[in-house]
This record gives C-alpha cells, structure tokens and sequence, in this order.
C-alpha cells in the first residue's frame, strides 16, 4: 500500500524533540508515512518573516492530515496565535479532546474515560471584538442602546458571541458520528442556554434536533457549570461532551487535568478537509533542547492521527506500548516519576526508544 503523506510541523521550543520522538514511534509501526516536514512558529518567523508560511498551511491542504508540535506565540507583538490561525485557515471546526485515565500517570481521579467536542470556531473565539473608547465600539454601543431594554455603558469593550444552526448541527453531528465509530453511548450537549437564550439557546435546540437522528445513541443535556462539579463527583456517569468554543476550552482542560495534565494530553482539529493533530501543551521553552520533555502528549496525538486514517491496530499498538512504558515506571520522563528527579529520569529519546521496544 501507498504511504501516507502527513505534513508535520515539528513546532519550537521543545516541538522538534517530541515531534522526532513521535515521528520514530511512528514509523516504527510499519505504517508507512512519508512526512514533509513544514516551518511554522519562531523559526518560519526569522527566516521567511511569518509565523505561518503559506507554503505550511498549502501542504496541510494538499496532504489532508498534519501533526503539529507546540507552537510559542510572541506575546506583544500584534501576531494572532497560530494555533488559532492555522484552525481558521483550514477550517478545523471541531476540536478533539479525549480524557483517559493511564495507569500510572499520577491524578486524583481513576478510570476517567471522557471525550470532549469542542466546537473551533465560533462562540466568543470568532475574533470580533471592539475596543474600549473606540469609535467602532461608540457606534456599536449606539446601535445595541437602540435596541435594547438593557443599556450597555459607553466605555464597554465589546467581545460579541456569534452562534450559527450551521456551527452548532456540524458540530453535534461531528459529535454523534464519533460516538457511533468509537462505540460510545451517551453525548451531552453542555450550555448555558437558561440565561443567554438566544445564543446557547440555539445550540442546545439544534443539539436536540440532531440528537433525533440518533436514536441508538442516548442524549442529555447540562449547564455548563453544574457539569463542571458533576465531572468533578461522577465523571463515571458521562461518556462523550459536545459544547461551544469558550465553555469547551475549559471543560476539555479540566478533563486533561483529571488524567493526569499536559504531559499526556492529546488533541486533534477536525475540518471537513483537512485534520491536524497536536499535543495540548505548549513550547516549554525552559526545557527547550534539553531532552527532557515528555513526548507522550504528542505520541497519543499520533494515535489519534492513525485512528482518523483508520489505522486501528497500529493505534492500539502505540497505545498499549506507551501505557506499558508508563506502567513499569522506569523509561519515564522527570514529570512522570513521583519524585520528579531529573538525574533519575529517562530522556525524551530513551521514552521514545522504550515504547518502540514494547510495541
Ligand atoms: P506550556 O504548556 O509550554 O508549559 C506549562 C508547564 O508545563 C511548564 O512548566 C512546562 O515546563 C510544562 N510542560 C508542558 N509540556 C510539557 C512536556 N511535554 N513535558 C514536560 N513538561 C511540560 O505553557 P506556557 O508556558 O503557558 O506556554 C509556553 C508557550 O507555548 C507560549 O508561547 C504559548 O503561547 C505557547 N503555547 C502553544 C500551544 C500550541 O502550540 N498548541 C499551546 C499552549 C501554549
């Protein structure tokens, strides 16, 4: 068979370490890949004068699947994150966040297995915003005052929250279709849809609509803050959660947290034409080319990049290979041993080499 073309972005910062760890777990599945290897971040930055060069975003699109390390953003510089740039381009509206629990990986919590669906472009993250004192703002003040019972004050800075039926259907169905590839039983649809009627409103009767085509699947619904103490008393009681932009950011970080945080947290943006996957961590510069970042964030990014290819027995292979490695408790990066000793911890290279012996 054909190999894959995969474009990846090894990132900065400790990007290029985890994404070589990844790349050689990878390939060491026999699952052939060809990686074209695109800039993106510091580096595209003082060499081509752009965080993200078009010819990275035009190979993504070519090859259809990209896997991306952490990206640093300049803070001050008037750049907008790549990260969220690069989701924009390729129209990656959904964002992927499975939570499970590894044995091993020190958390509060056990047998987490929770997957949250969070909706990429909308909602408060759709980049329309107005300034404090700016003309723009005075006339959008001006406007809204017209109209509404409710004033809003003349200085407000205005951030503005913009649901869509089309948003909220692609992403509850992106939703059900993952529950019924990956056999799960339940979606809850989170909101806050008791006081912003309109908004949340609309995502949570179009998640109802959608739900109806579903019927092998059960649906329910939580307000978004009694859902973040009920993962908190009874995670056991969900499966897989569907929500907006905003809500799903923090609810998907509290998952990661409840299995154990960024060093084993995975994620994928999810287009109609293109899907990139990538650690949730960012570029932990004060690790940068030490060797000593924990590559298994993007590792089980990889996983799930093999399971959108199908490639389920490779997936379940790395899988068990890094849960083996991480069970044993010896090839281990320094987060990942109780006592966070560097001296005593593996090196990103020797994890990586441990799981490729244990596939
Ligand atoms: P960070 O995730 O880089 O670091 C937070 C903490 O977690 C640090 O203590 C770090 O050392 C530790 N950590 C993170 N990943 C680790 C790993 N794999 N192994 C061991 N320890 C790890 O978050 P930050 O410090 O807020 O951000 C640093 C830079 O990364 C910023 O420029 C930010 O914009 C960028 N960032 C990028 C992405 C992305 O590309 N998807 C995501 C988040 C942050």
């Amino acid at each position: 068979m054909a190999n894959y073309q995969v474009s990846l972005l090894p990132g900065d910062g400790i990007g290029p370490e985890v994404a070589e760890a990844t790349r050689r777990v990878l390939d060491a599945t026999g699952v052939g890949f060809d990686w074209e290897v695109c800039e993106a971040g510091l580096e595209a930055y003082e060499k081509h004068g752009e965080l993200l060069p078009d010819a990275t975003i035009a190979s993504i699109r070519k090859n259809g699947v990209g896997l991306k390390g952490p990206i640093t953003t300049p803070v001050g510089t008037g750049f907008r994150s790549v990260n969220v740039a690069l989701r924009q381009e390729l129209e990656t509206y959904a964002n992927l966040r499975p939570g499970k629990t590894i044995k091993g990986v020190q958390s509060t919590f056990s047998d987490v297995d929770l997957v949250v669906v969070r909706e990429n472009l909308e909602d408060l993250y759709a980049g329309v915003e107005f300034d404090t004192g700016s003309e723009d703002a005075a006339e959008v003040i001006k406007a809204i005052n017209g109209r509404s019972k409710k004033q809003i004050a003349e200085d407000a800075a205005i951030s503005i929250k913009m649901i869509t039926p089309e948003g909220s259907r692609r992403i509850v169905k992106f939703a059900f279709e993952y529950a019924r590839a990956n056999g799960r039983k339940l979606v809850t649809a989170v909101h806050k849809a008791n006081i912003m009627k309109y908004s949340d409103g609309l995502f949570l009767k179009i998640a109802q609509e959608v739900a109806e085509e579903y019927p092998d699947i059960e649906f329910n619904d939580r307000i978004v803050d009694n859902m973040c103490m009920q993962l908190m008393q009874k995670p056991e009681l969900y499966d897989v959660l569907v929500m907006p932009n905003l809500y799903g950011d923090i609810v998907s970080d509290i998952v990661a947290g409840m299995v154990g945080g960024l060093g084993v947290a995975p994620g994928g943006n999810i287009g109609k034409d293109a899907a990139v996957f990538e650690p949730i961590h960012g570029s932990a510069p004060s690790h940068a080319g030490k060797n000593v970042a924990n590559p298994v964030a993007m590792l089980l990014s990889g996983v799930m990049m093999l399971r959108h290819l199908n490639e389920q027995d490779a997936a379940e292979r790395v899988e068990a290979a890094v849960a083996k490695v991480i069970g044993e408790g010896e090839k281990v990066t320094y987060d990942l041993r109780a006592d966070r000793d560097q001296s005593k911890a593996a090196k990103t290279s020797e994890m990586a080499d441990a799981i490729i012996a244990a596939l």
